[in-house]
């Protein structure tokens, strides 16, 4: 399930259960909602974030877990 609060996008982990954050700017927040309302694919509407960071907001997949599953490479963003 997908929480927004204060431009902190919070999501659980459906592998390990573990909880990570990001906090979006607010132009990134609006093409993020752009994104969930079938806005067009996610690397088109959040170029700002890289790829574990973008993974995150499609799968809740925390950083670990991306690790074990696709080798995502680091993010600086997510917490
Ligand atoms: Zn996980």
């Amino acid at each position: 399930m997908i929480e927004i609060e204060d431009n902190v996008i919070k999501q659980e982990c459906g592998i390990c259960n573990h909880i990570t954050h990001i906090k979006l700017t607010d132009d990134e927040l609006e093409a993020y909602r752009w994104y969930l309302a079938g806005g067009g694919p996610i690397q088109e509407c959040l170029p700002t974030l890289n790829r574990v960071e973008r993974e995150f907001l499609k799968s809740g997949y925390c950083v670990k877990c991306q690790k074990l599953l696709f080798d995502n490479g680091e993010t600086k963003r997510l917490y």
